[in-house]
């Protein structure tokens, strides 16, 4: 799972100890990060992360004040963006506006001067791969949001790189042709077996597309795994906040296996802490059960239900926190909830800097009695 058909071991790129500053202010702090040959690696995390500049010091129009840039085995940080093997897709895709279809996929084969009929074919071959064949003649302008981005993205396949950087690149798509291209760029990438280095700070289109993710804050990698891996073993408490919803409370690891957390004494099926250490314990809100109170692990008092189609959003207070459970079951405002948490949702992370920041939905429960207060006060 998460592997897409033909990506294989071999490195591509690798960033060694990257390091750089802008005005005084160190964005990325010593970034280490293989990519690849045929991998669909994105880099996730909250704008401001770093993520655009580690993309373009792979272009190479950044350079990095320390670290290196290896393509192939061979250091390449002076090496300029048009001699690398490589291309990019940004969100805002600046197609040439006076040219067709045609001639804006066929742009780089001819200032190439690649001889007309290769042209023909290749750019025969990008229209079948984007979806656009009978589009040759037409206006650029006329096309619609998702349209231009298939023609962007075959002008950048077109002069066949190693790697296509993609910067946002449905940043400014709706919502359903957001996800129509998400599945369509995922086929591009298996179909032609180029490197995608993708960015983005939705946590759902990286996990959707990617065979690798690597999450980002505060310009250091906080994890770098398989979708899987990041949403159902977070690293960190960061981690654990960024990617879907998540419960995370101080615990203790007693021993192997044994945590405690909310006073009580759980087992769960991670190992290797020293014997009461403080840990961060993880759990998603669909993976807690409700029970009945003589069966409970835990109890507590429901403070807000929202109907969210096919589930409730229960937030209940487990001596002052605020816990979140999604369920199908109906329960009510005031209500006293036992839950129950099976050992292999019991998700331990080490402490970090994040500790202590995410992870209880007190606020969450607050904003919706504000909410209702300010309700209240206006309908008065
Ligand atoms: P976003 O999604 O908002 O683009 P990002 O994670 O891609 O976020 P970067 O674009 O890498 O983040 O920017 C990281 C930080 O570096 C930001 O605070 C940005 O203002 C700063 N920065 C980036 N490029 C420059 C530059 N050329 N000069 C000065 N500051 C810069």
């Amino acid at each position: 799972m998460g592997e897409s058909v033909g990506m294989n071991n071999e490195k591509l790129i690798e960033l060694r100890n990257i390091s750089k500053s802008f005005d005084g202010e160190q964005i990325l702090k010593s970034i280490n990060l293989d990519i690849h040959k045929k991998e669909f690696i994105t880099l996730l995390g909250p704008s401001g992360c770093g993520k655009t500049t580690t993309l373009r010091i792979i272009a190479g129009f950044v350079t990095p004040d320390e670290g290196e840039v290896i393509f192939e085995g061979k250091k390449i940080n002076d090496l300029p963006p048009h001699k690398r093997n490589v291309n990019t897709v940004f969100q805002r895709y600046a197609l040439f506006p006076h040219l067709n279809v045609y001639e804006n996929i066929a742009f780089g084969l001819r200032l190439a001067k690649t001889p007309d009929e290769e042209i023909r074919t290749r750019v025969s071959e990008m229209l079948s791969l984007v979806n656009l064949r009978g589009f040759e003649k037409r206006d650029v302008t006329s096309l619609s949001g998702g349209q231009q981005q298939r023609v962007a993205i075959a002008r950048a396949l077109i002069n066949r790189p190693e790697v296509l950087l993609l910067d946002e690149p449905l940043g400014a798509l709706d919502l359903k042709l957001r996800k129509d291209m998400q599945v369509e760029l995922k086929r591009m990438q298996r179909e032609t077996g180029i490197t995608f280095i993708y960015v983005t700070h939705d946590q759902e289109e990286a996990l959707s597309m990617s065979d690798t993710v690597v999450v980002m804050a505060n310009g250091s990698i906080q994890q770098i795994g398989t979708p899987e891996k990041i949403y159902n073993e977070p690293e960190n408490a960061f981690v654990a906040d960024f990617i879907g919803e998540s419960n995370i409370v101080n615990g203790t690891m007693i021993k192997d296996y044994t945590v405690s957390f909310a006073k009580q004494v759980f087992t769960c099926e991670d190992a290797g802490f020293e014997p009461n250490e403080p840990v961060d314990v993880v759990v998603r809100p669909e993976d807690i059960d409700i029970v009945p109170l003589d069966k409970a692990m835990l109890t507590g008092q429901v403070t807000a239900v929202t109907f969210k189609g096919d589930y409730y959003e229960v937030i209940v207070d487990i001596d002052h926190f605020k816990w979140m459970i999604e369920t199908t079951d109906r329960v009510e405002v005031g209500q006293t909830l036992g839950i129950s948490i099976d050992p292999y949702e019991i998700q331990v992370m080490k402490k970090s800097e994040f500790s202590g920041m995410f992870g209880d939905y007190s606020t969450f429960s607050d904003e919706i009695e504000h909410l209702s207060d300010v309700e209240t006060e206006e309908t008065k």
